[in-house]
């Protein structure tokens, strides 16, 4: 199959084909959908599939997960769809078994959202809820010029010069972190973390518990799309880099990670990772857990599109043109759809899945 062919226009047609190819595998891989509570935009029913394949005894679990970010999801679709129609689920080394989480934030998905169907960025919504939220007075002072009143042009010329100032008191990489590390006061806001776990956040930890829950050992990738350079793998890691868990990731991946904490990542520091969420669902596993974020356009076109939508969804519009341009900018920002971009983005993945799988199998 050429590489620029796994990708899919839409959840519906990616979940279709994720289907097909599950199915296509026979006795080889087993399927479970948990359904999700509300529909798509067209009425269609909205699920996390779950595929398995391998070894179900055995005690080492690769993890691949789609669309923790909604339409981000076009991209972890494509790099799960492109390996099941691979030769690898039928090579698999025998001390293996797969995972596949497909559309873990499928209403995000469906409706072209960055975030869940209760506007939460499900990757900053895995913290003690009960606790103290951590603050982010950053985000509470520029969240009326990220979402204006109006989305004229004027009105955004003069939100962005809000922006601007901040940036140049505190530096452009402030502006990025005090937008995206995580807010937990405003929630019709970007990057909101929820005050409560969302429904992909409990689904999560109930398929990692159910198939993971005995692992000794589990790999993870949760694929991203919309920082860094275009079509740009950057493999984003948590754990702090003198770590155990990094060291042994970056013998996988040969050199290749990040890290938001030492300031080597495109990604600032965050809040509520589902990293949080995968170590408390699977205690008693060894971790090795990246964040693959491929890059699509620069930074602000991305921050932009974003705030369009959540201009839109928190302010909403009768002006179709308005609403169908913003939709259709987010949808490009996280997913280019452009034959290079898919090209990059689909052997990366499987290089990806390909070192981790590795990794897992040979690691002591
Ligand atoms: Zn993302």
């Amino acid at each position: 199959m050429n590489p620029i062919d796994s990708f899919s226009r839409d959840y519906a047609e990616a979940r279709a084909r994720f289907l097909g190819a599950l199915h296509a595998l026979g006795d080889l891989a087993k399927h479970e959908a948990i359904a999700h509570p509300l529909k798509g935009p067209n009425g269609e029913d909205l699920a996390t599939d779950v595929g398995l394949i391998g070894n179900p005894d055995a005690e080492r679990v690769l993890v691949l997960i789609s669309s923790t970010h909604g339409t981000e999801g076009t991209c972890g679709s494509a790099c799960q769809f492109a390996w099941l129609n691979s030769d690898r689920p039928t090579s698999l080394p025998s001390n293996i078994r797969v995972v596949l989480i497909h559309a873990i934030n499928p209403h995000g998905f469906a409706h072209v959202r960055r975030v869940t169907e209760d506007n939460v960025d499900l990757n900053r919504n895995f913290l003690d809820h009960d606790a103290p939220h951590p603050e982010n007075p950053g985000y509470a002072l520029l969240h009326d010029y990220l979402i204006p009143e109006s989305w004229s042009a004027e009105a955004r010329a003069e939100a962005d010069k809000a922006l601007q100032a901040f940036a140049e008191e505190y530096g452009q990489f402030a502006l990025q972190a005090a937008i995206s590390q995580g807010q937990y006061t405003h929630p019709d806001g970007l990057f909101f973390g929820g005050h409560a776990p969302t429904w992909s956040n409990r689904t999560l930890r109930a398929i990692l518990e159910k198939h993971a829950g005995t692992a000794r050992s589990v790999g993870l990738i949760d694929f991203h799309t919309g920082l860094g350079p275009h079509g740009t793998a950057d493999l984003i890691c948590n754990a702090a880099a003198d770590s155990e868990d990094y060291q042994r990731l970056d013998r996988w991946y040969e050199n290749g990670l990040s890290s938001p904490t030492a300031g080597t990542s495109t990604s600032a520091p965050l809040a509520g990772t589902m990293e949080h969420g995968v170590r408390q669902a699977l205690p008693n596993a060894r971790l090795s857990m990246i964040t693959a974020e491929f890059g699509t356009y620069p930074i602000q076109r991305v921050f932009n599109a974003l705030r369009g939508d959540h201009w839109l969804h928190a302010r909403g519009t009768n002006d179709a043109a308005l609403r169908k341009a913003i939709k259709d900018e987010v949808s490009k920002a996280l997913y280019p759809d452009e034959n290079d971009w898919k090209e990059l983005v689909a052997l990366r993945g499987r290089q990806l899945i390909d070192r981790a799988t590795a990794g897992l199998a040979n690691d002591p």
